[in-house]
Order: C-alpha cells, then structure tokens, then sequence
C-alpha cells in the first residue's frame, strides 16, 4: 500500500517538507522498533556490547570500550574473532551451506552463483594459497580487481588470516595504484587480466606492470596474482606473477579459520580525494564487524533467506566494503553482485536485473538516480519492479526532487528510502532513518542512528538552534563509535589534525561536512563546509541551490559553487545538465532557472550565472568536483585530475 504524504508548505508555499511515515504493513514486520533509540540512551556500551553478540566470537569480551588513548578507540578489545568465519564459515555450519549468497552477473551476460558452502571453499582454497606464499598476519595486501566474486573472496581471503587487504579502485590508474602499493608496503597485488567496461576487454594486469614494474619497481611487491576474466593478451614477469587457476584453484578447499583480535588490523582503505591527498584509512576488526552487521540488518530491514539485497557500489569504495562484504555476509544475506555498467549494453541494465533475481532492497547513490532520472521513468516502467520493498542512497545530499522520484519511478510509492550519511572514516553508516520507525522526509538524511551520538555545532562548538534559517553548522560525532577509523596509515599526527584539532578542546570528531537542524531536529547534510557559500554575508549551501534547480521540470543534473565576485565575496555561479528532450531555450531558460532558485530559497539565492552544459566533472565515485569548477569559474589553472573519470569535461567547460 503506498504511504500517503503528509504535506506541511515549505518557504514558497511548496510542499518542500512533505513527510513520508512508514506503512503500517512495513512497521508490523519491521527489524528494528523506536526501543532501539531508547536502549542505546539508557547505557551505549551496553547497547553496542548487545549488538556484537550478533557474531561470534571465538573468545567473549569482557570489556566494551576502552577510550584511554583517545581519539584512538579499542572496542572489545580482549575478545577474539576471526571476520571471515563470521561472514561466511558459521553460516555454513548452522546449515545454510546451500544458500545463495551470491548471484553474479557479469556484464557480458555471463553468469555464476556462488552459495555459502561455494564461497567457503573459494576463501579457504585463497587462504591456503596465501599462507603457502609465506604471508604473514600483518602484512598488507593490495587488491586491484573487478566486481568478480574472487574480489570478495579475496578479501575475506586476507580477513580469514589477518592480512590487511587495500582495496584499490579497478578504475583508477597505474600511479594512483602504485602511490597506495607504495604506502601500504603491499606484498601481493591481486588483479584480474582485464575487465569489461561497456562491452570491451580493459587491460588491468597491464596497468599493474606500468604501476609496480619498470624502470624503478614497486619494492614492497613480491607477487602478483592473476584471475583470468577476459582472456586478453597481458605482459608477465616469470617468478613474480602468477595465475589464480594454476595455484589457488589447485589447494585445498579446507581451511581452519584462527582468531585475532578484535583490534586485529583489517584493511586500509584509501579516500577518494576530493580534497587532497588520498589517506590510507585504517580499519580494525571487532568493532567495525560489528556496526557493518547492526547497520545492515535494522537499516535495511534485511531479512536472511527471505530478501534479495543489491548494493550498486564497486568494492573500491568503503561502501562495497561494508555493504555487500562484511555488513550483507556476516547476516547471511542473498545478494546481486553486478560487473559492469548501469547502460551496458544499454539503460535497461539495472531494471532487468532487478526483475530477474527478484531485488527487494536496493541501494545506490544520488549521482545514478539523477542519471536514471535523466534517461527517463519509461525505462523503468518498462519492468516489472514489484519485488522491491526497499531503497537506500548514500554519497551526497539526495535533491528532495531526486528522492521523490526514487520513491515513486522504482518504489511505486510502497518502499521506504533509507538516505544514509555516513564516510570511509566512519566505517559504517551513522546518520539514516529507521525504516518502520522514521517518518521521511525528502532530502534529509533525519537522524543518527541508536547508538551513535552526534550534534551540530557553531563556530564555538554551541549546539544551533532548531529550525533556524542560518542554523548551518558543522557536523561531529561527539562519543566513539565501533567501526570508526582507528588511524591513517603511517601518520598518526595526520590523523589528529585532519579529525580532531577543529573542537579538539571538547575531543569531538569533526567529519567535514556542514549540516542544519530543521523545526522538527531533522539533520539535513548540506556536504562539506568548503561547498558552503558566502553570499554578502548570508550562508548558502551548495546543496541547496542545487536541489531548487534539480527542482525545475527541465533540469536533470546540477552543480553550483561560490566563485569570487567583487561585490559579493562570493557570487553564485551555476552549471546544470537538462533532462532529455527537453530543449535548450537560451536566456529564456536562464532566467527561468533563476527566478526557480528565488522561488525556493530566496533572491539572494539567485545564481550570478548559469551554464547549460552536456557533462559534469566528476570522480570515479560519482562525485561532482566542485573545486575544479571553480577553477574554471575564476579562469585558473586547473587542480590535480587524477581522480575524475573524464579530465576532458573540464576543458570542454572552459571553452564554454
Ligand atoms: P575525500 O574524503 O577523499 O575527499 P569523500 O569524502 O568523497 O572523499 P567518502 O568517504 O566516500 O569520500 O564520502 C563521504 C562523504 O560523502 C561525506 O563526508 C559526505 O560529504 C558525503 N555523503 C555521504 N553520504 C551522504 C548522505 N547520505 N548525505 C549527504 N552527504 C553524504
Ligand atoms: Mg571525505
């Protein structure tokens, strides 16, 4: 049954803050129910000691959480736990061995399903072959592969005998791979020959040589190990590489799982950079496990053996790591994991596997959303969607028009949206709405999650006031949390300055991002503080002027920055994609785009200038690079472009 709005008029007397409550349906099976919120008040540590007994572990803890040596935490920290036997050995072992746990589809169309008895002897056959190469717990291993199911078991591989796996984006180049192998001192580099994107074989191994062979080798890396995917011709270097079918595939499939520490070192995971130089975020065991499995069982209402869970990231982002590795398989879930592109071969991809495995929860990030939005609802509504009971976002500010869009085109408006704020650093997700508790509202991301404590603050680290128009303040996480970043790799003083010197009289971690706290204490994440404006004095936030244009019938994508104007301080300058089919009308349009932003926000909201443009400039994320704009905003040489998918676009802009 869909679930009636709720309309409350927001500033232009539209219904801007509309509130969406849970079915009574979707309530009466829910996981989790408000007594979450109330437990975790009454006594956290208990709480969180309560939500890791959802694993098990080889030798109970005694102790909760140990914050001597802040901000570095130890949660747990005499328990001992082996993370692969959690995600996939005891599933096995209560009698699940025949469940899905994966359903792969490449994105040729080549397909493989792994069960949980499949996966264990995938891991234990890798774990076997890692220790025969002399590796020892500790030692860090950097994996550069496709979406293919030896990725995943890869890094349970590692996680079964304390391997620090670092996960490294297939898409990124030779000297991005080569700065992280680098960094983390990697003693094997898994890869793939190649990978499939839009159809066509893409070298990888080769990219591996470029990065760590050569003129001055990679002196850390003593092997690389090879899957054949696409069978294309790679170059190879005898006695260091090695074929995964000529090795792993021929030990044995029995491994015994020994337990580590819950402190025991995980994996490095190395931030996007968006705003810097990448850091090597470090991850430990006990803790993170435990907030993956807690966060994806209430968040998404998962239900094992019963839901088909598909989780769009790729596994060179944190949230492949958490969200379909450690979160979907420590809870036994049956999930969709896909190779390739969402329009490969063309933009029914996601819509057809959605109907063929049956997915009834499904999570992506905004950036696709829009994307779908752009490419229009009849391609959705050409499938049959029925299976879906529920939607999640994560990656940036949803546009409440997005959002709604979401809810209606893939949720026929039955399914509750779950807009999760959370960051590599944070390990799991933080801020989300309870589905079956939270009534929604478009574009907010409503309210931490039981057990996790956070506020907004002003520049004096006061609290701001609820509801209040300027109440933008910045956002931190004001008590320790289980899955939360234990360091950067090799720069402890890296890790205080970046986190914890902005309120570190108060010791509260400061993400980055700014925030603001509606009427009713809804947390809407306005993005990172430098993406906030100074218009004459008045604080505007990109976000918002991006989500009034969103807004507009004709506007599919858009992007917005300050750029430095002599009158202002900043002026407000726009670029915004149209949806298709819709034409491109000149200054008729402009201005009708500014009067939009007026209308919503306010005048002194009324971008200086707008640009009509075909691309965005963005990350291999999905994130758009604001500061790149505004170097082509203010007519400066461009900042480093490693990480954007196609440097190409911020040209073309620049001739525009
Ligand atoms: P880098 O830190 O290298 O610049 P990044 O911050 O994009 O890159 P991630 O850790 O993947 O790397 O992303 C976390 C950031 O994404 C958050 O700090 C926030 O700005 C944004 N974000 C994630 N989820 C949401 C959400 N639901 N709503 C608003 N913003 C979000
Ligand atoms: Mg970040």
């Amino acid at each position: 049954m869909p679930t009636e709005a709720t309309e409350k008029p927001g500033k232009a007397g539209k219904a801007l803050h509309s509130t969406y409550p849970p079915s009574a349906e979707f309530v009466a099976q829910a996981n989790g129910g408000p007594d979450l919120y109330s437990e975790a008040d009454k006594d956290r540590d208990a709480f969180w000691a309560q939500q890791a007994q959802r694993l098990h572990w080889h030798k109970p803890f005694t102790e909760v959480l140990d914050w001597s040596d802040a901000p570095v935490a130890k949660w747990f920290a005499d328990g001992k736990l082996n993370v692969a036997y959690n995600c996939v050995d005891r599933h096995v072992e209560d009698g699940y061995g025949d469940q899905v746990a994966i359903h792969w589809e490449g994105e040729p169309g080549d397909t493989r399903t792994l069960t949980y008895s499949d996966l264990l002897s995938l891991v234990s056959k890798a774990a076997n072959y890692l220790t025969e190469i002399g590796l020892q717990p500790g030692d860090r291993v950097a994996i550069y592969m496709p979406m293919v199911p030896e990725a995943i078991a890869s890094m349970l591989a590692c996680a079964r005998l304390g391997l620090t796996h670092s996960v490294v984006f297939a898409g990124f180049s030779a000297s991005a791979l080569r700065s992280r192998i680098d960094d983390a001192e990697a003693k094997l580099v898994i890869t793939t020959d190649g990978q499939f994107r839009r159809g066509k074989p893409a070298p990888l191994k080769a990219s591996v040589d470029d990065a760590i062979g050569g003129e001055s080798p990679a002196p850390s890396v003593q092997n690389v190990l090879v899957v054949r995917r696409t069978g294309q011709e790679i170059p190879w270097q005898e006695g260091r590489d090695v074929w995964w079918h000529e090795t792993v595939e021929r030990t044995s499939d029995k491994h015994e799982a020994e337990a580590f520490d819950a402190e025991h070192p995980l994996f490095l995971l190395y931030t996007s950079g968006t705003t810097g130089k990448p850091k090597g975020i470090l991850h430990t065991s006990g803790g993170y496990l435990t907030q993956a499995s807690y966060t994806h069982n209430y968040v998404f209402d998962h239900k094992p053996g019963k839901d088909v869970y598909w989780c769009t990231a790729d596994i060179g982002w944190v949230t492949g790591h958490t969200y379909i590795v450690y979160g979907p398989l420590s809870n036994r879930a049956t999930q969709v994991v896909y190779e390739g592109t969402p329009n490969s071969p063309n933009e029914h991809r996601h819509f057809e596997v959605i109907e063929k495995y049956g997915v009834s929860i499904y999570y992506t990030a905004p950036t696709l959303i829009r994307t779908f939005m752009k490419w229009g609802r009849e391609i959705p509504d050409a499938h049959d969607l029925t299976s879906l009971r529920l939607l999640g976002t994560v990656g940036e500010p949803i546009n409440p028009e997005a959002w709604r869009w979401y809810h209606e085109v893939f949720g026929a408006g039955r399914c509750p949206i779950v807009d999760t704020w959370w960051q590599t650093e944070t390990g799991a997700i933080m801020i989300s709405p309870l589905p079956g508790v939270t009534e929604c509202k478009p574009g907010s991301a409503m309210a931490p999650l039981p057990g996790i404590s956070m506020q907004i603050i002003d520049d004096d680290a006061k609290p701001v006031k609820l509801g209040e128009t300027e109440a933008n303040g910045y956002l931190v996480i004001d008590k320790p949390w289980p899955a939360m970043l234990r360091g950067i790799w090799g720069d402890m003083q890296r890790f205080k300055d970046t986190y914890w010197s902005r309120f570190a009289e108060q010791g509260y971690y400061f993400a980055g991002d700014g925030a603001k706290l509606d009427e009713d204490g809804a947390v809407w994440v306005l993005g990172r503080v430098d993406d906030v404006m100074n218009i004459s004095g008045h604080r505007i936030s990109t976000a918002e002027v991006e989500s009034a244009l969103v807004g507009h019938a004709a506007v599919a994508e858009s992007a917005v920055i300050g750029a430095t104007d002599a009158t202002t301080g900043q002026a407000i300058v726009a670029f915004v994609i149209l949806r298709q089919g819709v034409e491109n009308t000149g200054d008729a349009l402009v201005s009708d785009l500014r009067a939009a932003v007026a209308q919503d926000i306010g005048p002194i909201a009324k971008p200086r200038d707008i640009y009509i443009v075909p691309e965005l400039p963005k990350t291999r994320s999905g994130k758009i690079m604001r500061r790149l704009l505004r170097d082509v905003a203010e007519g400066r040489q461009l900042g480093d472009t490693s990480t954007l998918v196609d440097p190409a676009v911020v040209e073309s802009l620049r001739g525009q």
